[in-house]
């Protein structure tokens, strides 16, 4: 039943005032209005009465017992704030914090030419989030059961992600859900009914999500789903389920990309697509298809995606970003204007798990993210690549931390770099910072 404009609700346990405002939308399980309390703008779902169970009621109480999850992972899941019902009919909803539908955008409508194509370096920003966050809901024991690329929304030019349709969202491993998943992004062992939803299944919706991000495609959407002739349920158990096939299987290529113009745009974009992703997508859509326990896991496509993301590089002819190359590598053309691109120097950081590379592109700023990427908030930045204010040839990293850094030059001499000061852009030199080692390469 609509709710009608101006008419007034009062949340459950918040007592909220909610005026109703305009309908934003209107999907299979409800509508979505904007309503308004105290002068803030929040989005009312308001299920239809077939799905307005006492179970989905249920699930909701939970949901805003609990609370988001951690952090400022967490904080991107529109998660539900309070319950809405009205006694004399006993419909009811739930009031979560509205989207900025001017700022974030799906990948449908990115591919409608409708919102801007994010950049690189956006879709490295906009895959992290997306791991962490969805990481950041299964560390609290829930799995989401719905992930898609309708629910994921993303801001092109900044890459920050907002996580919506949270209401599906159910303890791992429990069965009741009026939801059980968008059948494309379904591991094979769930469309055969061979388990409930857990975040085994939500590892291989992410997988498929950030394929589709990536690749604008589905993964196994090859010769076998070309030939089908009627795409309905029985096919599609056979293409997800039964004989799923990775398009880019290096073994078996019987699910291999057609010859047809339509199939041009993910040829190329996996071309494009950088080898330590492809090998991500290798291992979820190979082993990781029948074996939940081999999927790719949040945290392997968090560092590999901040990698990316720390030692881009910048084109010198049409400053279009590109991907650095797998190391010992020379770098390749720009993939946008066919110049020949050039490393330039990097600043190796030593840490507990390995090594970290920032390539040092002017203006570009330095983040110890990789230090602990499960734990966002603890991120600082603690430099800044700028040029000496009386001559720009001369480059150096801004110490935006709040102690001095102890240098070394290759000469042997050192020197300490206070706070707000820089170090030069020298190849050779060492940098101990904040408990941190590192040295400039070329
Ligand atoms: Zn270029």
């Amino acid at each position: 039943m609509a709710l009608a404009n101006g008419h007034t609700l009062l949340s459950t346990e918040l007592q909220l005032p909610l005026r109703i405002g305009k309908k934003l939308a209107e999907g299979g399980q409800g509508e979505i209005y904007q309503v308004s309390a105290a002068g803030r703008s929040y989005a009312l779902k308001w299920y239809h009465p077939a799905q307005a169970t006492a179970e989905q009621k249920g699930a909701i109480a939970a949901l805003v017992k609990h609370g988001p999850p951690k952090g400022k992972a967490g904080s991107r899941f529109l998660w539900p704030i309070d319950l809405v019902e009205e006694s004399k009919s006993g419909a009811f909803g739930y009031v979560m914090p509205l989207l900025d539908s001017s700022r974030f955008a799906t990948l449908g409508q990115v591919q409608a030419h409708r919102k801007a194509a994010p950049g690189y370096g956006s879709m490295c920003r906009i895959s992290f989030q997306a791991a962490s966050s969805y990481k950041q809901l299964h560390m609290a024991g829930y799995c989401y059961r719905d992930i898609s690329r309708n629910n994921l929304l993303f801001d092109p030019h900044s890459g920050d992600i907002v996580i919506c349709d949270n209401d599906n969202v159910g303890i791992s491993n429990q069965s009741a859900c009026q939801v059980l998943g968008t059948m494309e992004n379904m591991p094979p062992e769930l469309i055969l009914n061979r388990a409930v939803p857990s975040t085994q299944s939500d590892l291989h919706a992410l997988s498929v999500l950030l394929f589709e991000l990536w690749i604008w495609h589905h993964p196994l959407h090859g010769l076998k789903e070309y030939q089908v002739r009627s795409w309905d349920l029985p096919a599609k158990i056979r293409i997800y389920g039964e004989e799923p096939l990775f398009v880019f299987d290096p073994e078996n290529d019987s699910n291999r990309l057609p010859e047809d113009p339509e199939y041009q745009t993910a040829r190329r974009r996996w071309q494009q697509c950088p080898p330590s992703v492809q090998e991500l997508f290798l291992k979820a859509f190979t082993v990781g298809l029948q074996q939940p326990q081999q999927r790719v896991t949040e945290g392997q496509w968090q560092r590999t995606f901040l990698r990316l993301q720390d030692s881009m590089l910048s084109c010198p002819a049409c400053r279009a970003e590109n991907f650095s190359p797998p190391a010992g590598n020379t770098p390749a053309d720009c993939w946008h204007c066919r110049s020949r691109l050039v490393l330039p120097p990097r600043l190796l950081v030593k840490h507990a798990r390995g090594s970290h590379a920032f390539t040092l592109l002017l203006g570009k700023s330095l983040s110890t993210l990789f230090c602990h990427p499960e734990e966002e908030e603890k991120a600082r930045l603690f430099g800044e690549v700028n040029q000496h204010p009386n001559n720009a040839q001369i480059w150096g990293i801004r110490n935006l931390t709040e102690q001095s850094w102890s240098i070394r030059l290759p000469d042997g001499s050192r020197k300490e770099v206070p706070p707000q000061r820089s170090a030069p852009l020298t190849i050779g030199l060492e940098l101990d910072f904040i408990g941190l080692n590192g040295q400039i390469v070329s």
